[in-house]
């Protein structure tokens, strides 16, 4: 697949441009094993970079043209290194220009070149498509030009480039986890100190399944929005009572219980989730060490349920896929990813069992909602690289 994808794109860099591309790059997509809603919580995260990748082709030109070439669109843009950067129509192009925007900031100068690109990340189905373009093209250019960047700044390079050109105030880790991958590793990150460790995620006879359910509810903005609020709103009012705490890290449970009737409802449910997540992430990244995968596998439903329940950011079909794949043979955990109201589901699967899974997933997502499933087996790969022939 990989090398697949290298060679498609080499060959179509030569097509475009009639020469054999300089250097070429690859940059993954993500998964989050444990740690939803959190890094803006003060929680830690606990994401891997995967076996689906961006692909980049380019060569430096002795002229001042920028060219690029998406591939899967089959859509160009040129520019000039002297042009005033600012956001344009063309979504794909910003992250782009996003990232040229950031080095120019940083005084870090390019001259011309030509590039083409290509994926097997799937585009908006929440395994961060996005991120995996800024940060392999801002790798690609830092190699092609000498520009001496760290890859924690490639990380931060892609994320400014997606708040100010793509106009989405993410946090680090979709970033993080492109550029920090390693095989068989999943980083335990704090999103807001960027220390991080890496946990050993050899999943023995298990694999990890994503399910992509192929729906986005609307109020994932809103919903989003209303949860930052809300959680606010709660982490206030425990620091009126306890002034000790800082952060949701120094809350305990017994905290929030105490502050129950106060709190009301809703707020007592967000926060009694942020509270138990926080931990969630703790066990899960312990249990990977420990090669203990129904633990693992039942913190993940654990989040399911905290996600749909107390925090309310799933939908009926995630819902479905969950509890539907739980109820499968030898199934340890299963649970929604990212966002929420819609996208992938993240399951933890018996290796011998996941082809007959799969086929009976996709006729009971169909036979209950009328759409056809997509899915992705992966595998926890290395972060963004250069691709050097074997
Ligand atoms: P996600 O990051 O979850 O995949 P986003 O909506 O954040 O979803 O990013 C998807 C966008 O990134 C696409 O709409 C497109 O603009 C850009 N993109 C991702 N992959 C490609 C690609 N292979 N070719 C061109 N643009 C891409
Ligand atoms: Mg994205």
């Amino acid at each position: 697949m990989k090398k697949q994808l290298v060679r498609q794109t080499r060959d179509h860099f030569q097509q475009i441009y009639h020469q054999a591309p300089e250097a070429v790059f690859l940059s993954p997509g993500r998964i989050n094993i444990i740690g939803e809603h959190i890094d803006y919580n003060d929680g830690f995260v606990l994401p891997a970079a995967i076996n689906k990748y961006v692909c980049f082709a380019l060569s430096k030109t002795n002229n001042s043209t920028i060219s690029f070439h998406a591939k899967d669109l089959n859509e160009s843009y040129t520019l000039s290194t002297e042009d005033n950067l600012v956001p344009v129509e063309t979504m794909w192009v910003n992250y782009l220009l996003g990232v040229l925007d950031e080095l120019k900031r940083s005084n870090k100068i390019v001259s011309g070149f030509e590039m083409t690109f290509s994926s097997t990340v799937p585009m908006g189905s929440g395994l961060s498509s996005s991120a995996a373009v800024e940060c392999g093209f801002a790798f690609a250019l830092n190699s092609l030009f000498d520009l001496n960047l760290s890859r924690q700044d490639i990380a931060l390079i892609g994320q400014q480039a997606e708040h100010r050109f793509a106009g989405v105030k993410c946090g680090i880790m979709d970033q993080f986890a492109s550029v920090f991958g390693k095989k068989n590793k999943v980083i335990k990150l704090d999103c807001t100190t960027l220390d991080y460790t890496y946990y050993d995620a050899h999943l023995g006879d298990y694999s990890l399944l994503l399910l992509d359910s192929c729906v986005k509810h609307t109020h994932l903005t809103s919903g989003y929005n209303d949860r930052r609020n809300e959680v606010e709103v709660g982490l206030k009012m425990i620091q009126s009572h306890y002034p000790e705490v800082s952060t949701f890290r120094d809350c305990s449970l017994d905290m929030i219980e105490n502050l129950k009737s106060e709190l009301g409802e809703i707020i007592y449910k967000r926060c009694h989730f942020v509270v138990k997540e926080i931990a969630r992430v703790d066990v899960a990244a312990q249990a990977l060490n420990n090669h203990h995968y129904s633990l693992l596998g039942q913190t993940m439903t654990e989040t399911h349920w905290g996600l749909s329940n107390e925090y309310e950011v799933s939908c009926p079909e995630i819902d479905f896929l969950v509890e539907t794949i739980l109820k499968k043979e030898g199934v340890l955990g299963a649970r929604m990813m990212g966002g929420g109201f819609g996208g992938c589901s993240i399951n933890l699967v018996p290796k011998e069992k996941e082809k007959e899974i799969i086929a009976q997933m996709k006729t009971a997502y169909f036979e209950q909602f009328g759409i056809t499933l997509n899915y992705y087996p992966i595998k926890i790969s290395k972060g963004t690289t250069k691709y050097e022939k074997a």
